[in-house]
């Protein structure tokens, strides 16, 4: 409860607001701030087919910058925080655009990349101004809206799924693909899936990491890449860190493969140098 100062007004939020409550406060600035000097960096994380060991794709990942430490803040430290400040949805469209400018780049230089895919929040899908910018982006960089592909959440969809199906079908009719990120964490029901115009499952690493030892984990794989397959979807397996897994996993048809077993997201500049490397 605010305390009123009687001299001239003023509320002083004392021994009520907690520690935890100010640091969120300044967190909140801070972001509003890094939102105006777009001190965003976007790494990229190369997705692979684990068959042929080709690049097939990148997934654009968002890191905070702080000018002042030059230190990189990882998103589970911030997103939650712009996400419930209602600041997501402007740090989205700094990443969206800064990632389909690089991606335009690496094409241009000849590189084949079949995809990028990029984190949709769930304020994201309700915002009519993000998916004309998204449009508008993609023209402006000539690509291919096939080529550019956006990942959701099951709680993103489930959080109001009339109005998801209703914007998801507007980008997918547009040719930008979706896959349901996380697939297997979240809480809804297997109905969407076909309600959806999804293209891909993404396997959550929390069922990849016990691979190929953990029974639970092998039946869970599995049958998500039964379902996949007789939904004629796409499926990725994400947290992919050791060999074993990876081959586990190929062997039981998911070929696509993402994980530190390829690589760690990496700044645009060592994309490029991985990119010619494997020229
Ligand atoms: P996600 O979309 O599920 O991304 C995968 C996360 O797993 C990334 O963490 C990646 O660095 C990490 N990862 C990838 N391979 C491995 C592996 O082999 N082992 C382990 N232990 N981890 C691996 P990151 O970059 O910290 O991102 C965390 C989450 O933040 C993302 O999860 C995504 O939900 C969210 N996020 C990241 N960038 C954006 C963005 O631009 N917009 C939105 N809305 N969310 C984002
Ligand atoms: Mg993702
Ligand atoms: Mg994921
Ligand atoms: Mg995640």
């Amino acid at each position: 409860k605010a305390k009123e100062d009687g001299r001239n007004g003023f509320k002083f939020y004392t021994e009520d607001m907690s520690f935890e409550v100010m640091k969120r406060v300044i967190l909140e600035n801070k972001i509003r701030e890094a939102i105006l000097n777009e001190d965003f960096i976007v790494y990229y994380q190369p997705q692979y087919n684990g068959l042929t060991n080709k690049l097939m794709g990148m997934e654009a990942l968002v890191r905070w910058k702080n000018p002042q430490s030059n230190e990189l803040i990882p998103p589970d430290e911030f997103i939650p925080i712009a996400q419930d400040a209602g600041f997501i949805v402007e740090i989205d469209r700094i990443v969206m655009k800064k990632a389909i400018k690089d991606f335009a780049f690496l094409l241009k230089q000849g590189f084949d990349i079949k995809t990028l895919s990029l984190n949709l929040a769930m304020k994201q899908l309700k915002s009519d101004d993000f998916i004309s910018l998204l449009f508008e982006t993609i023209e402006a960089y000539n690509c291919n809206p096939n080529s550019i592909e956006l990942e959701v959440t099951e709680g993103a969809i489930m959080e109001d799924p009339l109005s998801s199906i209703e914007k998801l079908q507007r980008i997918s009719n547009y040719g930008v693909k979706l896959s349901v990120d996380d697939f297997g964490t979240g809480y809804s029901s297997l109905a969407y899936l076909k309600k959806l115009p999804i293209n891909k499952l993404k396997i959550d690493r929390a069922f990849i990491k016990d691979l190929p030892f953990d029974e639970e984990d092998v039946a869970i794989s599995k049958s998500v890449i039964a379902l996949a397959k007789s939904l004629k979807l796409e499926v990725i397996a994400e947290g992919v860190e050791t060999k074993e897994q990876k081959d586990f996993l190929v062997k039981n048809d998911c070929l696509n493969i993402q994980g530190y077993y390829y690589s760690k997201p990496i700044p645009f500049k060592e994309l490029e140098e991985l990119l010619n490397s494997l020229k």
